[in-house]
């Protein structure tokens, strides 16, 4: 399956998230890797014998918060239509 050379790691090897990536879909937070190995960006995998690798590494480490925590909501801006 693997187009490159030398060869990336076969699905069964510990490196094998070590593959190249051939499709990526960060909007749908998947990746497939050319071992044919889709990678989830919570770290979970998804083997293609159908096996499945629960999320194994922290993600919080590197993903931005939505809002800071500091920062307070604000409530009552929300914008009304002008009156028709
Ligand atoms: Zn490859």
């Amino acid at each position: 399956m693997c187009p490159h050379t030398p060869q990336c790691p076969d699905p069964k090897d510990l490196d094998r998230e070590a593959a190249r990536t051939i499709i990526s879909r960060p909007e749908q937070g998947w990746s497939l890797l050319c071992n044919g190995i889709v990678v989830f960006e919570d770290t979970g995998e998804l083997l293609p014998d159908g096996l499945t690798i629960e999320p194994h590494r922290p993600t919080d480490l590197f993903r931005r918060p939505q809002r800071p925590a500091d920062e307070p909501a604000e409530a009552g801006t929300v914008r009304q239509s002008p009156a028709a």
